[in-house]
């Protein structure tokens, strides 16, 4: 019996929709994608499910008090509450350049996060997070 499985890519803006024809367990057909990453995504997903995280995490040293981060390739669909969880709970400290590794291996999946931004330190003692913002605008 043939098992059919509809999915949306998320390659880019299209959202091609898919469908698996799946023998089993095992993949016969793809169908609906307009390039062959579509193709490469269904079977993915169907095998392996994949998500890129991003989020923030705390630094309390930081010139503004959070830091946005990201994998830098996707991690076990299964796995990202574990990913999330590790990096809720992680301090850095500042100054942060955008692309710094902040954590290699997160959660034990192997895979780096770095920072998205760059992050100078918090103004010495008198100087507010407020006022130093109006000096850099
Ligand atoms: S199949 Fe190709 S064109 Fe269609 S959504 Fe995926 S990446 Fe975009």
């Amino acid at each position: 019996m043939v098992e059919k499985i509809n999915l949306t890519c998320l390659g880019c803006p299209m959202g091609c929709p898919l469908q698996l024809s799946i023998v089993d367990g095992e993949i016969r057909e793809v169908t609906g994608y307009e390039c062959k990453r579509g193709e490469a995504y269904a079977k993915q997903e169907y095998t392996d499910p994949r998500r890129m995280v991003s989020t923030t995490v705390s630094c309390p040293t930081g010139l503004w008090p959070r830091l946005p981060v990201k994998t830098v390739d996707p991690v076990p669909k299964d796995r990202v509450p574990a990913v999330v969880q590790v990096l809720h709970t992680l301090e850095v400290k500042a100054p942060i350049q955008m692309g710094q590794i902040i954590l290699a291996n997160v959660a034990g999946t192997g895979v780096t996060v770095i920072a998205t931004r760059s992050l100078p330190e918090m103004p010495e003692a008198g100087k507010t997070r407020a006022n130093m913002l109006m000096v850099d605008s």
